[in-house]
């Protein structure tokens, strides 16, 4: 089944030669030109990835993208002007899976899109291959293996293992992992996710003697590496 993209960009002229790359490649796209309408087209149909522009009429690409944080993990490409540094960042901290600066070659947009889907599947079948390692992760047993060899993980830091191996590359704040690991948050303070951070860093050393599968990104947060 061909899978279904949805453009929102106020650029029409781009937004549709982008929508005939993709077409070309077998996807079938969709343009939007303003970010209300893309927000009730995303509650209606949501499609499987979303190429999202920052700047736009209606609704900007940030409140967009923080809106349908609230309910869906749908994979989202950010597409931004160079300029706009700021809000690149805040877009990778509200959950981003990648972002495209402008100006861009179609070509490259078309595999960028391919690169987050696969990315993002692969994350579906809880398995990875990290640095060369697979990652294997059971979610029903509670038990993550790196090529083989079982993790002794607490609970904590398997669900903090799991929230960051499934979107390899998206940079989750301290803020979006509390709320993945405690459910009523509100006595937990951000540091206690540095605590299990540093806890399940150590634990995945040893498979990982040359890498450090989980970045830091300073001042925004962390990220399983692509
Ligand atoms: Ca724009």
């Amino acid at each position: 089944m061909s899978r279904r993209i949805l453009i929102v960009e106020d650029e029409t002229d781009l937004a549709q030669i982008l929508a005939e790359y993709l077409q070309r490649d077998g996807f079938v796209a969709t343009t939007i030109a303003d970010g209300l309408v893309a927000m009730s087209e995303l509650r209606r149909a949501p499609p499987d990835l979303l190429l999202l522009d920052l700047m736009l009429p209606g609704m900007d690409g940030i409140s967009i993208l923080r809106e349908l944080r609230k309910t869906s993990e749908l994979p989202v490409i950010m597409v931004t002007a160079r300029s706009e540094e700021i809000d690149r960042l805040l877009g990778l901290e509200l959950g981003a899976d990648d972002y495209i600066c402008k100006p861009y070659s179609p070509r490259e947009v078309v595999a960028r899109v391919k690169t987050v889907l696969r990315r993002t599947q692969a994350a579906a079948g809880a398995t990875a291959t990290v640095a060369g390692s697979v990652l294997e992760i059971d979610a029903e047993a509670l038990q993550a293996c790196v090529g083989g060899r079982k993790l002794e993980l607490t609970p904590k830091e398997f669900r903090l293992l799991q929230v960051l191996a499934a979107r390899p590359g998206r940079v989750f704040s301290r803020a979006q992992l509390l709320d993945a690991l405690y459910a009523d948050n509100l006595e937990v303070s951000e540091r206690a996710i540095d605590s299990h951070l540093k806890n399940l860093r150590r634990k995945l050393a040893p498979a990982f003697p040359d890498e450090e599968p989980i970045r830091s990104i300073y001042g925004i947060g962390f990220a399983f590496e692509a």
